[in-house]
């Protein structure tokens, strides 16, 4: 899943090709992919694509005063290509095709059709539902007074850091980077945290998707790969020491996802049952 990061560095890997490129046409082959219908992805043909940003994880492509926002889910990808895709590739979802040959091609591993895309107003992109539900960017981070207010909510830091409309860009990968780096535990409340709490999770919001992001831009070239080399130090890596005090990194596991964290550091010695098991054995 790309989060803050992977976004924010597709985004500026593309704006800087993509950046003042005449578009010759754009065809939607996933039939569930685009969302809005008026204006109708012809509309695009002949367009300039002005700018590629980024919003919470979702990249916009800024074609004059019309804006394409992506959401790439969980295995989607945005990338551009020197040559066109076979209509055949079951991966494509959306192909934007440039004037020079090249084409912007919404991408999406697996079978299932999730990834989608909405053809909005340039002036109505921060007033659409996935947006406007959206809490404060992760990175920059918030000020400690936002940060303090958004998570002021009785519900455990792992899955309410998670939650987009708590707080934008932070997903089941850099979430557990992120408690770590401020020495908290997944299970502590966000409305209890104090103030020296909230500031370190600040400061592990700069340092570790900020720090990512500085590790993207001095690794990936000019093209974004379908596998990110992303600096985790915990996320996956259950069973391996702690980097920073050598306690074995435990994890517990989901349906979907597995949290893992440093017990020495973050949960005061406890370690929590692996929840597969637990269902298991009931
Ligand atoms: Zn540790």
């Amino acid at each position: 899943m790309p989060e803050l990061p992977e976004v924010e560095i597709t985004a500026r890997r593309l704006n800087r090709a993509l950046t003042g490129a005449p578009v010759e046409s754009a065809l939607a082959p996933g039939m569930v992919t685009m969302k809005t219908y008026d204006p109708p992805l012809s509309a695009l043909a002949g367009r300039e694509i002005t700018g590629v940003r980024r919003v919470g994880k979702m990249p916009v492509v800024e074609l004059g005063d019309l804006a394409l926002l992506v959401h790439l889910m969980s295995a989607g990808r945005l990338q551009v290509f020197d040559a066109r895709a076979s209509l055949r590739d079951k991966a494509s979802r959306l192909l934007i095709r440039i004037a020079d040959g090249r084409e912007l091609r919404l991408r999406e591993f697996g079978t299932r059709q999730r990834a989608w895309a909405k053809l909005l107003p340039v002036a109505g992109v921060e007033g659409d539902e996935a947006v406007a539900k959206l809490g404060p960017e992760a990175f920059p981070a918030p000020s400690a007074d936002e940060l303090a207010a958004a998570l002021d909510q009785p519900r455990h830091l792992h899955p309410l850091l998670r939650d987009q409309r708590v707080i934008a860009g932070i997903g089941r990968s850099w979430v557990d980077e992120v408690l770590w780096s401020a020495r908290l535990s997944p299970f502590a409340k966000g409305s209890e945290l104090d103030d020296e709490q909230i500031g370190r999770l600040r400061e592990a919001c700069d340092e570790r998707l900020g720090g990512a992001l500085e590790h993207y831009e001095e690794v990936i070239g000019e093209t974004v790969p379908d596998k990110m080399p992303m600096p985790l130090q915990v996320h996956r890596r259950a069973g391996e020491p702690c980097p920073r005090c050598g306690t074995t990194i435990e994890a517990v596991h989901y349906k979907d996802y597995v949290m893992c964290y440093c017990p020495e550091e973050q949960t005061g010695g406890r370690v929590y049952k692996d929840r597969r098991l637990s269902r298991l054995l009931k």
